[in-house]
């Protein structure tokens, strides 16, 4: 491993892989669990913490490896309800955000998976600027790392639900969830994660295939293909059809029930027959229905407020569907992803 010109980001590296790492340059595998436990669950910063590993191996270590870090570029502590919202600073100067939200069943963090992102929905603030980059592993981790070492809270559940579509960077994204997961490592359950995607059908079967406990949300914002496309031009490419085809399948493969994303937005998708034809799509399946008010985006002119959304809820509840409104936490902080990057990009 000495002669590798550019030191290899170990962060991002699941247990195998390091123990390969170390193997080939003559070293005992089992040393690859200690490190291992000392960047994911210890949490130290630099190679010269790991004080069960010789001097001249942390030396070589140093000589071959990384451990990134993310700079804090800003924080914002919401008065009302214990909310932070990050920006973090990556090492190419762009930048990333990330919400910690306090509920009764824990800490949460909602992270980001892309700088950007490609997929246009019109009502969304990380489409404007457009796409920019994916994500690292070690991106992704350290967004939750550098949170509890910033506000001394112990995060018990992540939802993939920040700037970017998780599943447009899966190789990434896989990886950071099995290392996430390593009960050698820091040892978060998928139980205690989410994923939110704007629907990449052929990625939810591959998904599915894995079995893991992890929770699919679906972003749905409408039950009409017309309407959907106009809002979320990934319709034209998988339309509702083919969307719950994969929803079901998802549903078969993980016995997961999947949370389906409203965002209701006044007099686009808040009727009777919108709700009417949610039923349609949704009715008997194991599912969840998760409306938000759709925050107001200064580009857009998509309205809402909390009463349309309990109104739309009260239609969905007389049909029987399982549908809850989110609360929202932040809303003094700007916490809603993607506002506080374009701010700083000036995009
Ligand atoms: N790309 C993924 C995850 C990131 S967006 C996805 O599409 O699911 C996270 C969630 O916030 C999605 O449900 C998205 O549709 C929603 N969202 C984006 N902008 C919003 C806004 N202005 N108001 C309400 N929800 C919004």
């Amino acid at each position: 491993m000495e002669n590798s010109s550019e030191k290899r980001d170990i962060l991002s590296m699941n247990l195998c892989e390091l123990e390969s790492a170390l193997e080939e340059a003559g070293e005992k595998s089992f040393r690859a669990g200690q490190i291992y436990s000392w960047i994911h669950a210890k949490k130290v910063t630099e190679f010269s913490q790991m004080s069960n590993i010789s001097l001249e191996l942390r030396t070589r270590l140093d000589k071959n490896f990384c451990i990134k870090r993310l700079n804090v570029a800003k924080r914002l502590e919401s008065c009302r309800d214990n909310t932070i919202k990050y920006l973090y600073g990556l090492d190419d100067g762009n930048h990333i955000e990330s919400v910690l939200m306090e509920y009764e069943h824990g800490n949460s963090i909602c992270i980001s998976t892309q700088v950007g992102c490609k997929m246009g929905c019109k009502f969304c603030a990380s489409a404007i600027a457009g796409f920019v980059r994916d994500l690292t592993p070690s991106e992704m981790l350290l967004q939750i790392y550098e949170a509890e070492a910033d506000s001394g809270r112990h995060i018990d559940n992540a939802v993939l639900m920040g700037i970017g579509e998780p599943l447009d960077n899966y190789d990434n994204v896989m990886r950071f969830l099995e290392i996430i997961s390593d009960p050698k490592g820091r040892g978060m359950s998928l139980r205690h994660i989410s994923l939110s995607t704007c629907g990449i059908v052929p990625k939810i079967y591959e998904l599915a295939k894995r079995k893991t406990g992890l929770t699919l949300s679906v972003s749905l914002h409408s039950g009409y293909d017309e309407g959907r496309s106009e809002i979320m031009p990934v319709n034209r490419r998988w339309g509702i059809g083919e969307l719950m085809e994969a929803c079901r399948d998802y549903f078969k493969e993980t016995g997961r029930r999947i949370s389906f994303e409203y965002a209701v937005i006044e007099g686009v998708n808040d009727s009777a027959a919108d709700a009417q034809r949610l039923y349609s799509l949704l009715g008997g399946m194991n599912c969840h229905v998760n409306l938000i008010p759709v925050n107001e985006v200064r580009e857009t002119d998509f309205r809402a407020d909390r009463k349309t959304a309990e109104r739309f809820k009260e239609r969905l509840l007389k049909k029987g569907l399982n549908v809850t409104v989110r609360r929202t936490l932040g809303s003094d902080i700007n916490a809603a992803c993607g506002q506080l990057r374009r701010e700083q990009e000036h995009c």
